[in-house]
């Protein structure tokens, strides 16, 4: 099963929501009316000017859910890593592993050698938690034999301003794969939800026109395109 990324939830109007929060700032309007009163034009120009002199704190008015199907506990080991965020992860102490199912990195899907090595792995500590389940130990702790791909479900919500840190990490090339697709599925929903707030959204080379990382890649993206393109 392939990795699915689905928006459940969003703000209603996260670019407007969060320029008319920011306009509260510097305006004696009440908060109801700028939401009213901001156009589209004004909208964006608004949120540019916000991101330009670092007033992020608005960016946090604009909250998104996701759910993630189809990936593997090594990824959302590193996507929990990220604490200004909320999950809701498919346990394994109350849900019953039935089918071997895990996620198979490219390097190994595309050698026939190193994928037979995989597969057959991932049957046996399957078969291996399938007997120990049968033997009544409990499920908590004969999942102890799964190994890190095995497949896995989780519910992430982050605003707008921990999804702007998020994807300068997780899209760069440095960060791995797996949280990679994860990261640019989620760039491309929110995109289309929040144009203004993620216009300009990714890793630091295409968001802040610069690599701050001490090893630098030596690629860097040129657009926020580029990066979706994967
Ligand atoms: C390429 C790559 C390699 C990595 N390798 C490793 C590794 O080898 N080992 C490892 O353990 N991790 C590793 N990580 C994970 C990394 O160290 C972070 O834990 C993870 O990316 C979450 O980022 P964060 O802490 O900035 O952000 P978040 O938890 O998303 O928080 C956002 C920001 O809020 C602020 N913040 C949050 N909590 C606190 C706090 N308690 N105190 C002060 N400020 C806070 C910080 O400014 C932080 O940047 C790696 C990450 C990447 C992208």
């Amino acid at each position: 099963m392939a990795i699915s990324v689905l928006l459940v939830a969003s703000t209603p109007e996260p670019d407007r929501t969060v320029a008319a929060a920011a306009r509260l700032c510097y305006s004696n309007a009440s908060a109801g009316d700028l939401v009213e009163e901001m156009k589209g034009e004004d909208i964006s120009r608004f949120i540019g000017h916000l991101r330009g002199s670092g007033h992020l704190s608005p960016f946090e008015h604009a909250v998104f859910t996701f759910a993630v199907d189809g990936i593997s506990r090594v990824c959302t080991h590193q996507l929990v890593r990220h604490r200004l965020a909320s999950y809701s992860q498919q346990s394994q102490r109350y849900v019953e592993m039935t089918q071997p199912e895990a996620v198979i990195p490219p390097s190994i899907s595309s050698d026939p050698v190193a994928k037979e090595i995989f597969t057959r792995t991932i049957r046996e500590s399957h078969g291996a938690y399938k007997a120990l389940v049968e033997a009544g130990i409990p499920r908590e702790d004969a999942r102890y034999v799964l190994p890190h791909g095995w497949m896995t479900k989780i519910v992430v919500t982050m605003n707008a301003r921990e999804l702007h840190h998020f994807f300068s990490m997780r899209l760069c090339r440095r960060a791995q794969w797996e949280i990679r697709v994860l990261a640019r599925e989620m760039l491309s929903l929110v995109r289309e939800k929040a144009p203004s707030l993620f216009s300009l959204a990714g890793p630091d080379c295409v968001a802040r026109g610069r690599c701050f990382e001490s090893r630098p890649c030596g690629s860097p993206f040129s657009s926020v395109e580029e990066v979706l393109s994967g």
